[in-house]
């Protein structure tokens, strides 16, 4: 079998592998990067990067490219159901300011290649493309590295002092180390489509109703990208065809669906294993998880691409300093889960809570009642999502009361 070694080897080139790969070789490493499918390559997402992507965007050489190549200013996120609606904009919130007054949103296809093209550009990444990580290298209970399938489809070991697995939410990284957990009360499906020549304005929308949610995007091109995520059981049980089931679940979404004229094409159907899972640990001895392959919750408040992003960079510092003073042990790594702790850690707790609150539709509609009354609170749930505002300023009580005045109320639609 060919074998070749490298200081580091990632599995996957999502957001996560991609930008690990760039800081690394920024610092001087050699990196083999494995991408098992042929990029560009479209992943199913709602394709929203919240504002707080930019600063990472722009340190990584990248923010210009992106605008360059038709990312789309989304300057808020609209929440509707249950006949109420209610507009969240981006802005101050207490001492916080968001990096700019929008997110963005770019097809993954786009982004992912641009993210993956600055990073081989830096000189020190070595791309293995259409190469599968099959399973790892242990020696004396340490990881050494991965034995992949390339593009030939013949077997390839690659040794390095550290292994990464940045292979997504069914990481197989996670899955060989034993610490990947399937959350089965969030057994949820995806299905996913691009409407060309859809009007829609600078904002994106989620409708919820009683079993699931639509996500929608405008994204380059003119297009808009939307998701329905539903109950993985529901969609079994309704035994039809993905395209149907799309069309039916808009009749309760009655906002969207009288923009969506057109009999649709859903291009992609993907989930069919659960979208949502956590990992008990993410260091190791010679590895480390980054990006969704730690875990993933739900994509309702569209920040995984951001969690890849700083999971990215936190890895990226600690594994130079653990490189530097000639260590492969987990311990090394404590300063990426102490980073991870802070950073990462109280998000995806927050979004686990708001899965369980959506789970209760009454629940779900008195907060949609409330944000129609009260749009401040509103601004302040879009500007949390969208990470700009650390959680711990929630305890200060003038954000709340300025939240919580209260201005004209929306009606509720007939
Ligand atoms: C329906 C849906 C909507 C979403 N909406 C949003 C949103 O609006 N905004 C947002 O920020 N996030 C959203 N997310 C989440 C977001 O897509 C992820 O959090 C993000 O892609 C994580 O990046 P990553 O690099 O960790 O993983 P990925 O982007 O999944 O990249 C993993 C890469 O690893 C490769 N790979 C997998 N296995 C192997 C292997 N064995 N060998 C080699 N390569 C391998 C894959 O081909 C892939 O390219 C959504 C997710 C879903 C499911």
């Amino acid at each position: 079998m060919a074998e070749q070694t490298f200081d580091v080897v990632i599995a996957g080139a999502g957001p996560a592998g991609s930008t690990l790969a760039q800081r690394l070789a920024e610092r001087g490493w050699r990196v083999a990067l494995l991408e098992k499918k042929r990029f560009p390559r479209a992943k199913v997402c709602g394709e929203f990067l919240s504002p707080e992507c930019q600063p990472f965007f722009a340190e990584l050489g990248v923010l210009d490219t992106i605008l360059a190549r038709g990312a789309r200013r989304v300057r808020g996120l609209e929440l509707h159901g249950w006949k109420h609606s209610a507009l969240g904009r981006y802005g101050p919130i207490g001492r916080s300011q968001p990096p700019a007054l929008h997110g963005l949103a770019l097809r993954r296809e786009v982004l992912d290649a641009v993210l993956l093209d600055r990073a081989l550009a830096v000189g020190g990444v070595t791309l293995f493309p259409e190469t599968e990580m099959r399973y790892l290298i242990r020696e004396d209970g340490a990881v050494r590295g991965v034995v992949a399938r390339d593009a030939d489809g013949d077997p390839v070991a690659i040794r390095a002092r550290f292994t990464i697995g940045a292979d997504g939410v069914r990481s197989r990284i996670a899955e060989e180390l034993g610490v990947r957990e399937p959350l089965a009360w969030l057994d949820k499906l995806a299905l996913s489509v691009h409407l060309p020549d859809l009007a829609w304005g600078d904002v994106a929308e989620v409708h919820f109703f009683e079993r699931g949610y639509f996500a929608c995007a405008p994204v380059d091109g003119g297009r808009v990208c939307l998701n329905l995520v539903i109950d993985r059981a529901d969609y079994r049980a309704a035994a039809t065809r993905p395209n149907e089931f799309f069309q039916r679940s808009l009749e309760h979404a009655p906002a969207l669906a009288e923009r969506v004229r057109a009999p649709l094409a859903v291009a992609r159907v993907t989930g069919l294993g659960p979208l949502a899972c956590r990992t008990s640990r993410q260091t190791f001895d010679g590895a480390a998880l980054v990006g969704d392959a730690c875990g993933y919750v739900d994509p309702v408040t569209g920040e995984g691409v951001y969690f890849a992003l700083v999971g990215a960079r936190l890895l990226a510092g600690a594994l130079d300093t653990a490189l530097r003073a000639q260590r492969h042990d987990a311990e090394a790594l404590a300063g990426y889960v102490a980073g991870r702790r802070e950073h990462i850690a109280p998000r995806a707790a927050a979004a686990r809570l708001l899965q369980r609150g959506l789970a209760h539709p009454r629940l779900a509609r008195a907060v949609l009642a409330t944000f129609a009354a009260r749009p401040g609170l509103a601004d302040l749930a879009v500007a949390v999502a969208g990470d700009y505002v650390p959680l711990s300023e929630l305890f200060h009580p003038g954000v709340w009361s300025r939240a919580l005045a209260r201005r004209p109320a929306s009606e509720p639609k007939a």
